[in-house]
């Protein structure tokens, strides 16, 4: 009973801390930081039709599966099926560094290697915060992400802050959107002070410019509920230097028309040969050939992108 009385209150309490910033949303428009008492413990609202009627949402906890506080990336056995969707609550997220966010390299190709976030730019000592409310899931050094924080949010998605200089929040901490982690920094391998904005979802970077609105519209969520099929979450169909067609995908049916048209890429590695990728990937050498326009006695390149199916 004691339980049940409990229970009662914690839900009680989220739903008025939702509907209280609900309201402050609709009144300041622009005010997106939301006010405290909203997330309670991991438990984000609600999930049961109130005496009113009102339907409420549904009770989740992110901490439920893969909540790893010593691991960067605890989702290693974790394969995602596609295309599949992300919800968002609210149309807003906080820009992570505030000030005018200049975007120094893309989610892409980069010097043949997978960039699997973008960097913004910033001066060591800058603040770095939270692009939605959630929860700290990891805080700690990660070789070439050196300091790093990890958020994971209500909706599945974690954000990654890293080559931080200080650390502003601990693990499990409670988060609100725009509240302070952090100091940014160069720690770990970074040319320079930037911050390394990876958007990811069950360990797999998704590109981050394909969800929010970086430089127009900044501050903006593209849609209240994205599609992501590969294209969005495998760097080689991108380039670091340039911004790639953002095509957002809003319903199963325009993900599923979309897949059609995608494309197994695949990446040369050191000791390569076409017979060696046309059998690993049961692929004939010939279709690999047309496919890229290549001979067969073509040399092939470490990190040259091969396409694999016609
Ligand atoms: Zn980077």
């Amino acid at each position: 009973m004691r339980l049940v009385a409990f229970s009662l209150i914690l839900f009680l309490t989220c739903f008025y801390g939702f509907s209280q910033s609900q309201q402050a949303s609709a009144v300041t428009g622009l005010d997106h930081k939301l006010k405290s008492g909203i997330f309670v413990k991991g438990l984000p609202t609600i999930g049961i039709t109130l005496p009113n009627g009102t339907k409420t949402k549904e009770l989740k906890d992110i901490k439920a599966s893969h909540w790893d506080t010593n691991r960067f990336n605890p989702f290693k056995d974790e394969i995602l099926t596609y295309p599949f969707k992300l919800t968002f609550d609210d149309s807003l997220y906080a820009a992570p560094v505030n000030k005018d966010m200049v975007i120094t390299s893309r989610y892409g190709w980069r010097w043949g290697r997978a960039h699997q976030g973008i960097d913004i730019d910033l001066i060591t000592g800058d603040e770095v915060v939270s692009m939605l409310p959630g929860i700290v899931r990891f805080v700690g050094y990660n070789s070439g992400h050196g300091k790093s924080i990890i958020v994971r949010h209500f909706n599945g998605l974690e954000t990654t802050y890293a080559h931080l200089s200080k650390y502003a929040v601990k693990v499990n901490d409670t988060v609100q959107m725009g509240e302070l982690l952090g100091k940014g920094g160069a720690t770990g391998n970074a040319r320079g002070s930037h911050l390394h904005l990876i958007v990811s979802y069950k360990g797999t970077p998704i590109h981050p410019e394909y969800l929010f609105n970086f430089t127009k519209n900044k501050g903006t969520i593209r849609a209240k509920e994205i599609w992501v099929t590969k294209t969005w979450t495998r760097p080689y169909f991108h380039s670091s230097r340039q911004r790639s067609k953002l095509e957002l995908l809003k319903s199963k049916d325009e993900a599923l028309a979309s897949l059609t048209k995608e494309k197994e890429i695949y990446v040369v590695k050191k000791g390569d040969t076409l017979s060696r990728i046309s059998r690993r990937n049961g692929v004939t050498i010939r279709t690999i050939c047309v496919a890229n326009n290549i001979k067969t006695t073509s040399v092939l390149r470490i990190g040259q992108k091969l396409v694999l199916d016609l």
